[in-house]
């Protein structure tokens, strides 16, 4: 599934297409991905609305529309991408809504799986409201990362991966982050000591700006809106590397099933 880093490299693809144009109509075969408002609501209600701007919270992806907020959830196997509208591209037959822009364009919603989410609100809280911080946001210091994890008794990788604790981490960048800090997967977050805090608080946000540097993970459906793949997938250390050597000490690396998720670590520089 996307997580922060491509999510936000969709959000900084679209953003050019996108400026200064308005959604003429909208066309969909997939109902099921629509949750709100109603599908006639939806396409009566969307039709003229102006593109203010594109922004990301957690993994979703809003487009201010004026008076309406467009909010997309990529989940597993979601693409966004504009194109003429005469174009055809290798992700098409998997599209379930297009967006007629008013420049003989389409902002195409892909997504092969059809587990993506698509919202039109006047507020966008009603969808995102109930997310924790973003951790790249200079709001998210060592102070209040500590203030969130008190009284957190729950383990470090489904923690991580709580969207209403900290927003944006996936199975990606959660195993990376706690390969980065030096932490066990299964550890209890009251287990921690100041110094791990702080190894973990700065190895979230390294591990999340390294791979928005590289525009994110292709390693199965993620593609940016211009087709084209990101690279942090070869600058993996322990995701999807079971049983290859840790990049640091050359121990195999371990694969577990932590909260019902494939959890990637080394044994060793991870100790319990
Ligand atoms: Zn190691």
């Amino acid at each position: 599934m996307p997580e922060l880093p491509e999510v936000e490299t969709v959000v900084r693809g679209l953003r050019g297409p996108l400026a200064g144009r308005t959604i003429v109509s909208v066309a969909y075969d997939w109902p099921n991905c629509l949750v709100t408002p109603d599908g006639p609501r939806f396409t009566a209600r969307i039709a003229g609305q102006p593109v203010r701007g594109i922004t990301r919270r957690g993994k979703y992806i809003l487009i201010a529309l004026n008076p309406d907020t467009l909010i997309i959830h990529l989940k597993m196997t979601g693409r966004l991408y504009v194109t003429p509208d005469s174009s055809t591209d290798e992700a098409d037959r998997w599209v379930h809504f297009t967006f007629q822009l008013d420049n003989a364009h389409q902002l195409r919603f892909s997504d092969a799986r059809k587990f993506g989410r698509v919202y039109l609100v006047e507020d966008p809280a009603q969808v995102v409201g109930a997310l924790g911080p973003e951790p790249l946001d200079d709001a998210f210091t060592l102070e209040a990362f500590c203030a969130r994890l008190a009284g957190r008794a729950g383990l470090l990788k489904p923690l991580l991966l709580n969207q209403a604790f900290i927003a944006g981490l996936g199975n990606i960048y959660a195993d990376e982050a706690l390969f980065a800090a030096g932490l066990h997967p299964l550890r209890r977050a009251d287990s921690l000591a100041e110094e791990e805090i702080a190894r973990l608080h700065a190895a979230i946000r390294a591990t999340l700006a390294a791979g928005i540097a590289r525009e994110g993970a292709s390693v199965n459906w993620y593609r940016k809106p211009d087709g084209t793949r990101g690279s942090a997938q070869v600058a993996l250390s322990v995701y999807g590397r079971g049983g290859q050597p840790c990049p640091r000490c050359g121990q195999p690396i371990a694969r577990a099933v932590i909260g019902g998720r494939s959890t990637h670590y080394c044994p060793a520089c991870q100790a319990r």
